[in-house]
């Protein structure tokens, strides 16, 4: 068969405004703030081909896409199906740069395939359930009276999720809080909910030492929380600091959102470093990217556990056996969206895009399955480059 070849590559920054949002004023990420509005920068890849197709991929940070530049002219003029040969290539013309950008175009490759075979992504990838149970996972907490500002507005919005459906539990709790009321919030949800949902914690490296993160990883351990998720400042890249907290705490970690790619998860695998394995498809090499590393985990009888939602973790997630939970968010009591209005077939990643049991559906249209609203995107473009 001839494949389609790519011929062009338009990369689109866009921006979209998130409603009672301000920046977290310590590492500057998204936090409630009744009557403010957070711009954030999002973008929108395509990759066009001879064939008539486009492959659409919406996702990933600016970050990313700065190295795309790097790579992307040594694309054009490729078969669109060589994702194997184009992941290898990209990850040694990257190897300095982190490998950033090259996730996103396998996943726009992906979509190809999809609309070239008509087939969704999941049923190419080689199906194995159509439905994911889903965890709802908060805003790092505020400091708003009608927020997540109390260890009890934790546990209470614990209980709203559960009535929603959800069964599992993450708190992003907040960035600059006592010790004692970091411990205070793992208590206060394992009071009111363990035993009905499974609950995880994920400071994303909040706390300031290792003696730190042992003593909240106790209270965890006291009320059997599901998995503890990159506790310290070393970033969550220290295998030997993740083996050592492992001996000492009950409760599983998750570490490896922090490393990127195949082979420096399995080094960490070997290195005992931790439990669960994080993937992500915008860090990890795409679609093909973290399949290798859900295959090789299920070699070492381990999971995996996708980062963030959307279209690309459903389609690999309903394709391997080795995981548990959909992270639905981010999730907050008095806000209602997180994720710009660009899908269609009422797609969504909100707190009530679940159904009564608490699961999602993998989208069962060709390629990645979404429809994506391009005048919205192109309405709030600030950024267009074409490659070609
Ligand atoms: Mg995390």
């Amino acid at each position: 068969m001839k494949p389609p070849v790519i011929t062009r590559v338009e990369v689109n920054e866009f921006t979209f405004d998130l409603k009672n949002v301000g920046a977290d004023g310590t590492i500057n990420i998204p936090v409630y703030q009744p009557g403010a509005t957070l711009t954030t920068s999002r973008m929108a890849l395509r990759i066009h081909t001879d064939a008539g197709i486009t492959g659409e991929y919406v996702g990933g940070s600016k970050t990313e896409y700065s190295a795309i530049p790097m790579f992307i002219n040594a694309t054009l003029g490729r078969s669109a199906l060589a994702r194997e040969a184009i992941y290898n290539d990209a990850k040694q013309a990257l190897r300095q740069h982190a490998r950033m950008g090259m996730s996103q175009v396998d996943m726009a490759l992906w979509d190809i395939a999809g609309k070239l075979f008509d087939m969704p992504i999941y049923q190419l990838l080689g199906e194995y359930r159509t439905e994911m149970p889903c965890y709802a996972s908060t805003y790092v907490g505020d400091h708003e009276k009608d927020g997540l500002s109390s260890p009890e507005a934790y546990a209470d919005f614990a209980e709203e999720c559960y009535d929603i459906g959800y069964r599992a539990y993450k708190i992003h709790p907040w960035q600059d809080a006592a010790l004692e009321m970091q411990i205070a919030v793992v208590e206060a949800v394992g009071k009111r909910m363990a035993g009905k949902m499974d609950l995880m914690l994920d400071p994303f490296c909040a706390y300031k030492t290792f003696g730190d993160a042992i003593k909240v990883g106790r209270a965890c351990d006291e009320w059997g929380y599901y998995w503890y998720e990159d506790p310290f400042k070393d970033g969550g890249v220290s295998a030997f600091a993740h083996r050592k907290l492992r001996e000492m705490l009950k409760t599983p970690l998750l570490q490896l959102e922090h490393h990127r790619g195949l082979e420096a998860h399995v080094d960490f695998i070997v290195a005992d470093g931790t439990d669960f394995v994080r993937i992500d498809q915008d860090y990890d090499g795409g679609i093909t990217g973290v399949m290798k590393i859900a295959h090789a985990a299920e070699g070492f009888g381990l999971d995996v556990e996708p980062h963030g939602p959307g279209p690309s973790r459903r389609h690999c997630m309903a394709a391997m056996r080795n995981s548990n939970y959909y992270e639905m968010g981010l999730v907050h009591p008095r806000i209602s969206t997180f994720h710009p209005p660009i899908y269609g077939d009422g797609y969504e990643d909100e707190l009530h895009a679940i159904d009564e049991n608490g699961f999602v559906r993998v989208p069962e249209k060709p390629g990645l399955g979404v429809p994506v609203d391009w005048d919205f995107i192109e309405k709030n473009t600030v950024d267009h480059v074409v490659y070609e």
